[in-house]
C-alpha cells in the first residue's frame, strides 16, 4: 500500500439498509447517484439487491447506463432523476431506465417518444424549488392520463431539521398532489425524511446518505455503522521541539516536544484541506489531532507518546474518525466528504458483494 485507502465495509452497508428498512416501514429505492456517494454504485447497488433492493435512483443518464451494466441480468428497476433530458429518450429505452419527470416540457417530451409504452416517475414540487412540476401542472396531467407512471414523487427541503415549517408545508402539498394520482405509488422520504416519521413514509423511500453511514441530522448516529474507513500510511515519524513549526504557512506552532505523523494522504485524496485544525484521525483506534495545513499529498497527526511508526496506518475517516464529524470540522456535509472521495484514494471493499 503506497498511499490512502478507502475502505468499502458492505456488511455496515446492509446493516444501515436493514434499520433505515424498518426505521420506514416502506420500500427502500436508494440513492446510489454520484458513484453511490463515491463509494462504487455497481458494489453498492449489488449488495442492496442481494438484501432485497429491487428499485435505484441515480442522478445522470451515464450513471444509470453504468448502473444497468453493473446489474447485469439481476433486475431491478433505475430512476434517473435528471428524467428526460434532451435527447435522452433512446438511451434511457435502450439501458431500461424510468426518467423521473420534473417539468411539464419533460412530460410532454416522454409523453411524444413514449407515450404510454414505458414507465415513467413524476417529480412533483412542494416547496424546495428545484426539480418538479407545480400542483397545477400534475394535475393537468393527471386529467390528461397520457402517462404510464410508476411512482409519482417528491423532495424534502430541510428534513435535517425536523422542527422546521417548511416539512409540514411540503408533506400537506405533497399529500394533496399524490391524490391526483390514487393508483400511483408515492415517494417522499429522503434519509432524515425517513426519521421524521411514518407520515412521511408513503410507499417508498428514497434514502442515501444514511445508508453510507451518515447521521440523518447532520451529526453522528449511534444506530448507523460506518460504511467508508479511510486510511493513510505513515511515511515518516519527525520529532518536533517547543516554537518549531508544522506545514505550510507555520501556522502550527509546537509548545511542547511532539511526535509528528506524516501521512501519505491529503486533499488530493478527498480528505478536505480545512479539516485542520478542527478534525480528528485516529491511531489505534485512539483520536489524534491534525497539525497544520492539510497539503495536496500530506497530512501531519499529532502521535506523541505512541508507538507510531512508517508503514503504521492513520485513520482519517471511519468508525473512529465519523463523517459527520470530520465534515462538521471541515464546515461541509458528509455528502460532499464521500463523494470527493474517489479522487485518488484506492478503494476496495470489505464484506461479502
Ligand atoms: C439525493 C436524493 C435523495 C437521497 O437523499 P439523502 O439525503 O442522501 O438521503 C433522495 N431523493 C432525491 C430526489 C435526491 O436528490
Amino acid at each position: 500500500m503506497t498511499g490512502a485507502t478507502l475502505t468499502v465495509d458492505l456488511d455496515a452497508l446492509a446493516d444501515n439498509y436493514r434499520l433505515l428498512r424498518a426505521e420506514a416501514g416502506v420500500e427502500i429505492a436508494p440513492a446510489v447517484k454520484a458513484d453511490g456517494y463515491g463509494l462504487g454504485a455497481g458494489a453498492v447497488a449489488g449488495r442492496l439487491w442481494a438484501e432485497g433492493v429491487r428499485s435505484f435512483f441515480v442522478a445522470r443518464l451515464a450513471e444509470g447506463e453504468a448502473l444497468r451494466v453493473a446489474l447485469g441480468d439481476r433486475v431491478a428497476s433505475i430512476q434517473v432523476l435528471d428524467g428526460m433530458t434532451p435527447g435522452a429518450g433512446p438511451r434511457l429505452e435502450a439501458a431500461r431506465l424510468t426518467p423521473v419527470l420534473s417539468s411539464l416540457d419533460q412530460a410532454e417530451a416522454w409523453i411524444a417518444f413514449a407515450g404510454e409504452r414505458l414507465p415513467a416517475v413524476l417529480h412533483i414540487d412542494t416547496g424546495m424549488n428545484r426539480l418538479g412540476v407545480s400542483f397545477d401542472e400534475a394535475e393537468r396531467l393527471a386529467g390528461e392520463g397520457r402517462l404510464r407512471l410508476d411512482l409519482v414523487m417528491s423532495h424534502l427541503a430541510c428534513a435535517d431539521q425536523p422542527g422546521h415549517a417548511l416539512n409540514g408545508q411540503q408533506l400537506e402539498r405533497f399529500i394533496a398532489a399524490r391524490a391526483l394520482f390514487p393508483d400511483v405509488r408515492a415517494s417522499f422520504a429522503n434519509s432524515a425524511g425517513v426519521f421524521l416519521g411514518s407520515d412521511y413514509a408513503f410507499d417508498v423511500a428514497r434514502p442515501g446518505i444514511s445508508l453510507y453511514g451518515g447521521g440523518p441530522l447532520a451529526t453522528p448516529d449511534a444506530r448507523l455503522r460506518a460504511v467508508a474507513t479511510v486510511e493513510a500510511p505513515i511515511l515518516q515519524v519527525r520529532r518536533v521541539q517547543p516554537g518549531e513549526s508544522v506545514g505550510y504557512g507555520a501556522v502550527f506552532v509546537a509548545e511542547t516536544p511532539l511526535d509528528v505523523a506524516i501521512l501519505a494522504a491529503g486533499y488530493a485524496d478527498g480528505y478536505p484541506r480545512n479539516a485542520s485544525p478542527a478534525a480528528f484521525a485516529a491511531f489505534d483506534g485512539v483520536p489524534r489531532r491534525l497539525l497544520g495545513r492539510v497539503s495536496m499529498d500530506l497530512i501531519a497527526v499529532d502521535v506523541t507518546e505512541t508507538d507510531a511508526r512508517p508503514g503504521d496506518k492513520v485513520e482519517l475517516l471511519g468508525p473512529n474518525a465519523l463523517v459527520d464529524d470530520v465534515a462538521a470540522a471541515a464546515g461541509t456535509t458528509a455528502y460532499e466528504i464521500l463523494t470527493r472521495l474517489p479522487l485518488r484514494a484506492q478503494r476496495t471493499y470489505r464484506g461479502a458483494v
